[in-house]
């Protein structure tokens, strides 16, 4: 095609191609043109597809959300900016003054503030209960609750939620589950097989995997729902970049290669720390000392997850000995990188608790949660061993 048009600027024409591009393009145009005010009024009546301006949907996240659709088993689902933009989609887009929500008492820390802060200025009622404890759960039902949120893996503690038993609950009481399975993927749970009527995700954990992308997901199995959120999220400017969607594409074709390398390497490193001297307890669902060891078996398909939780037997100079040690692993609040991270609760996402609130969660200054990357195990379980010596040395 040939610009015939001399010096207007636009539209550039595309060079004519016979042959296809096997990467999806990145397409950042924040505007799509038409042809005519006919075929404006087609787009807009659904009789033919077609985008009109980014922030309403563009291709890059719509390719995300077909894979994603397509893992998960729902249909039509979004993408946002972020996966609190996501929580923030059901939470805020769904519910209204009045209503009553319950969320797991150890959902992700901004999740919490959510729950805290922000639903009861607006009127919205909040209770957080133990997510593994059925009969917590039917006491804290009132007849305006709308919704209960969890987690099937808490963090950092690592509890397996009783999703069965919250999805017959829900059913019997008429009320949507969410369920926020960003630590646990598609690849070990599959929210919607077991009654679920919401999945979330946080995109940029382990599903883009690279620490370069942040945007989140939201399906409800009811389609009404899901169109409901997504006109929450395109109203409120929670549309995710072109540019995150196609990095996120890029990073969610290897992902379940990096999944099953991580948990894998995540069960062995689990065993080999529980070996260590220094080591007071390590917590991973498929240790057979996990105190929710059958839920997670029934579950999660036998599959532990990258997370691995453990304690050291010391105070907080041992814990500043450990991360000093910890040579080559990022000491960095985050999960699901393609390196190895380590978290430490009690100066971080748990500092604004008191040191007797976090012992009463188990959470001691001796608490690490580890987000199991790539490396070779016997490299990683190397730098653990030695970083341990080295905490107990000085400690
Ligand atoms: C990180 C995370 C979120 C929030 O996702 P962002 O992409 O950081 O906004 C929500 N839930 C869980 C479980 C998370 O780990």
């Amino acid at each position: 095609m040939k610009n015939t048009k001399g010096s207007l600027i636009r539209p550039v024409p595309l060079p004519d191609s016979a042959s296809r591009p096997v990467v999806t393009p990145l397409s950042p145009s924040v505007v799509y043109a038409s042809d005519t005010p006919d075929a404006l009024d087609d787009q807009y009546e659904g009789r033919v597809h077609g985008y009109t301006y980014s922030r309403e949907g563009h291709p890059n996240a719509d390719v995300v959300a077909a894979r994603l659709d397509a893992m998960e088993g729902g249909q039509g689902g979004v993408v946002t900016g972020s996966g609190m933009a996501a929580v923030s989609a059901v939470l805020l887009g769904l519910l209204k003054t009045g209503d009553h929500v319950i969320g797991g008492n150890q959902l992700y820390g901004r999740s919490l503030r959510m729950m805290k802060e922000d639903l009861p200025r607006l009127g919205v009622a909040t209770s957080m209960v133990d997510p593994g404890d059925i009969v917590a759960m039917r006491a804290a039902i009132r007849p305006e609750t709308r919704i209960i949120l969890v987690e099937v893996v808490s963090n950092p503690t690592l509890a397996i939620a009783d999703i069965d038993g919250l999805a017959a609950l829900c059913k019997e009481k008429g009320i949507l589950l969410a369920v926020d399975n960003t630590f646990t993927t598609p690849r070990g749970f599959k929210p919607f097989d077991h009654g679920a009527d919401i999945v979330i995700h946080s995109i940029t954990k382990l599903l883009a995997g690279h620490s370069d992308v942040m945007l989140g997901y939201v399906v409800a199995r009811d389609l009404e729902l899901t169109d409901r959120m997504r006109i929450f999220c395109v109203t409120t400017g929670m549309t995710p970049s072109p540019f995150d969607c196609w990095l996120a594409e890029r990073g969610m074709l290897s992902f379940d290669l990096r999944f099953d390398r991580a948990q894998s390497t995540a069960a062995d490193l689990a065993d080999h720390l529980a070996g260590l001297p220094g080591v007071k307890r390590v917590i991973y669902p498929m240790r057979d000392d996990h105190p929710d060891r059958d839920r997670a078996e029934a579950l999660l398909n036998g599959q532990g997850c990258n997370m691995v939780s453990f304690e050291l037997d010391g105070g907080r100079a041992m814990a500043n000995a450990f991360t000093r040690g910890a040579e080559g692993l990022s000491f960095a609040p985050t999960l699901g990188d393609v390196g190895t991270t380590l978290s430490h609760p009690a100066s971080s996402s748990h500092r604004a608790m008191t040191p007797e609130e976090r012992a009463a969660v188990g959470l001691s200054e001796g608490f690490f949660r580890v987000s199991v990357g790539l490396e070779s195990p016997e490299d990683l379980k190397a730098v653990f061993t030695r970083a341990i010596e080295d905490a107990v040395a000085a400690s």
